[in-house]
């Protein structure tokens, strides 16, 4: 009854305008009582005390000193030792084994067998600077989940290959069907490229890297500096990963060894034409020898040439031809059991597959990971225990398409369901500033951290760093906002599947900014190439160890779980806005262009001796009514602000252990919330409906995806459809903040 009273008078002072900065001051740690708060700190600082960069550099030395793809022997021995180092280290430890689908090639030709014939190297040199570069066993350059295929047609350069570059072309009177595109990477991820292509009829698709975006127009190439060579090749997977990643032959399941599988050809997810990846050396022969209208200005990269659309007269053949089998991928799994909430999970993950030698992606993050997990198995050698249990994941098959970690999650979907807390995923690091993407539940955790956590170089806080960096780019929020937003997380590492299919607060963190690019899914990305220009001295290895340590300390022991929900609000109310602000854009510029064309604007304007093909009119943009969303968005802010402050004003005196678990069980649920069963149209394994990668941007995010896409597709009944689906999503979480409102008032507590 005495718990009861305090409560409700909690509940009273929430009410007050002011009472949630009033009493920022009285919570010194988010989710934990001043005591324990004390005892955390004490903990974090031995922690801290037990960073070895040393661990790290002979650690990468050690898994990168041979290539380790899936399915190769070191990639097993690699598993092998890590699981060795996780049970040395006082965890329970698994190696979770699937089969999956990883095609290698055969055969990988390309010859431009007109104007002029050239046959492309498609190979990396050897180099005396990296000790690496011609090591025994390596992959030939390939991008994994193309077709089988040979194909001989003109040359069509698309640009980045995006829909919107189609749309230029058309103008222009050029059409891909029957033709050979050659796309430079960048602008979308590299599985949209060839899917677009096959989309407009082409027959394959050949990627470049062009030095403007990835070579010397960056900065010194390899290895007088960190950027790409000449001859350096970015690998990577083509499936479609918007639709579903994983296993292509597997969706919705687990790939173990009696798994019912579809065949390749019936795979979604399998491209359908030839795609290869190519250097910027074997790229500038076929583009010198293409005619046609000259590329658009914005399309031309940084190759000594001008740049011409064609098609042709260039002509070239591509033959590929892949081995289709199923390889291990060995999933190294490892837990240290809570001591109050063993059924409460903290996962930290990061891939230790690589395409070639896998230095920065993924070994960097890798490293750092170990270093953690080893500090933690100090710590509960002196007898400290998690509250909650904590378990540490190296994935395999990260590359190909998250296949490890997917596989992993699809086969204990509901166990996780009901047990994870957060997901805390890392991968390629380096040098600079700190990267937060996540979950916005988990906003102020992560900008809590980052106030302390110090910059190796500065000496200053890596929050500072970050939002100096932000203020300077003309960010104003950067220097009036309290918190640093964190980025909203699409697709393109091992968080997917516990995000975006089964609904858990995740956070993606890294540091970067300073370490250059260049070596990206190339035999470049070395020991050798990392420790010059990634992260020397490996300072920023055991900085995102005492950064990630600490979030995944603080969800371990917090009496309350560290989600807080105005954070979140604001952000979606942001996305609201956005959506909202693009229908009308796409209303406005739909009506100026449909008066263009009516002007014959587009035709008079164009140079009567080239090809030009005027856009035709569409049909008007609708107003659609926001009003279910734009109440369901007051909804939460009102809701969010009430439990944040409820939280902060009951955490000065303490929770019944009876409530704060009860309060836990909501806040760990929110997440849950989130997801609509059905996923979202089209794509039914993607059921988050706040983020999604894009369908035609890949990896790059899509907040609120259902509405949003709707609008970009222009299918009013379907964006409709969604604003309602939105909106009741909301109103739930909305729903859970109130019941855990009731649970502070005392009105709710479990017996
Ligand atoms: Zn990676």
């Amino acid at each position: 009854m005495v718990h009861r009273l305090r409560y409700l008078f909690a509940a009273l002072g929430a009410l007050l305008p002011l009472a949630l900065s009033a009493s920022a001051q009285d919570v010194p740690m988010l989710g934990f009582t001043s005591e324990s708060a004390a005892a955390e700190r004490q903990l974090e600082a031995r922690f801290d005390g037990q960073m070895n960069r040393d661990n790290l550099e002979a650690w990468m030395r050690r898994i990168t000193a041979e290539p380790f793809f899936v399915g190769s022997p070191h990639n097993k021995e690699n598993a092998e030792w890590l699981a060795e180092r996780f049970r040395e280290w006082g965890y329970e430890t698994e190696i979770a084994e699937y089969l999956v689908l990883f095609p290698k090639p055969r055969i990988r030709e390309l010859e431009m067998v007109s104007p002029v014939r050239y046959r492309a190297l498609l190979e990396e040199p050897v180099l005396a600077d990296d000790g690496t570069s011609g090591v025994e066993g390596r992959l030939p350059a390939y991008n994994a989940y193309s077709a089988d295929g040979d194909v001989t047609g003109e040359l069509v350069y698309v640009n980045y290959g995006k829909p919107t570059d189609y749309e230029e072309l058309d103008r222009r009177g050029i059409d891909v069907r029957g033709k050979v595109v050659i796309a430079r990477y960048g602008g979308s991820w590299r599985g949209i490229k060839p899917k677009v292509a096959h989309e407009h009829g082409a027959l394959a698709t050949i990627l470049y890297s062009d030095p403007r975006d990835d070579g010397y127009f960056q900065g010194d190439v390899y290895p007088d500096g960190p950027y790409r060579m000449d001859r350096g090749i970015q690998r990577g997977s083509v499936t479609d990963m918007p639709l579903y990643p994983g296993d292509p032959l597997t969706p919705f399941v687990a790939a173990t060894a009696d798994a019912e599988r579809m065949t390749v050809e019936e795979s979604p997810a399998i491209m359908k034409i030839p795609v290869l990846p190519i250097s910027y050396s074997d790229a500038l022969p076929l583009l010198r020898a293409m005619g046609g209208p000259v590329a658009p200005q914005a399309w031309r990269g940084a190759l000594p040439l001008t740049y011409h659309l064609g098609p042709g007269p260039a002509t070239v053949r591509v033959h590929l031809e892949f081995d289709w089998n199923l390889e291990p991928a060995y999933n190294v799994i490892a837990r240290m059991e809570g001591s109050e909430y063993p059924d409460e999970w903290i996962i930290r993950g990061n891939h230790h597959d690589g395409w070639a030698m896998g230095a920065a992606d993924p070994t960097s993050g890798l490293v750092a990971m170990l270093e953690e997990a080893r500090a933690i198995g100090v710590l509960a050698e002196s007898g400290w225990r998690p509250k909650r249990t904590i378990v540490f994941a190296a994935w395999d098959a990260e590359e190909p398409g998250l296949l490890g970690s997917t596989e992993w999650v699809e086969d204990h979907a509901d166990e996780l369901r009901e047990k994870v807390v957060a997901y805390i995923n890392t991968d390629g690091s380096g040098r600079g500033f700190l990267n937060m993407g996540g979950s916005h539940t988990l906003e102020r955790l992560v900008n809590e951290v980052a106030h302390e956590v110090e910059d190796p170089q500065t000496g200053v806080t890596v929050w500072e760093r970050a939002q100096a960096r932000r203020a300077v780019s003309g960010d104003d929020e950067a220097t009036s906002r309290t918190d640093l937003r964190i980025s909203p997380l699409g697709s393109g590492s091992d968080y997917t599947p516990f995000l975006q299919h089964l609904g858990i607060a995740s956070l993606n963190i890294s540091y970067g900014g300073e370490n250059g690019g260049g070596s990206y899914h190339s035999q470049f990305d070395s020991f050798d190439h990392y420790l010059r220009f990634g992260d020397p001295g490996f300072y920023y290895g055991v900085t995102l160890a005492k950064t990630t340590g600490r979030m995944t300390l603080r969800l371990a022991n917090a009496d309350v779980l560290p989600m807080r929900f105005a954070n979140f609000a604001d952000n979606v109310s942001v996305y609201a806005d956005e959506v909202m602000e693009l229908l009308d854009e796409t209303r406005a510029a739909t009506e100026r262009e449909n008066e263009l064309i009516a002007m014959n604007a587009y035709a008079l304007a164009a140079d009567p001796t080239q090809t030009y093909v005027p856009p035709s009119a569409t049909d008007r943009v609708p107003f659609l009514s926001f009003a279910p969303l734009r109440n369901a968005v007051a909804n939460l802010e009102r809701s969010a602000t009430t439990l944040d402050s409820e939280i902060q004003r009951v955490m000065a005196s303490g929770l019944p252990p009876a409530a704060a678990e009860e309060l836990n069980r909501v806040l760990m649920s929110t997440e849950r919330l989130m997801t609509h069963d059905d996923g979202l149209p089209r794509r039914p394994w993607f059921r988050h409906q706040v983020y999604a990668p894009g369908f035609y941007t890949g990896y790059g995010v899509k907040t609120l995806p259902g509405i949003r896409e709707a609008i970009e597709q222009e299918n009013w009944e379907e964006a409709s459809e969604q604003i309602e689906l939105v909106s009741d999503m909301l109103n739930r979480v909305s729903d859970a903040l109130e019941r855990a409102v009731r649970i502070l008032n005392g009105n709710e507590i479990a017996q």
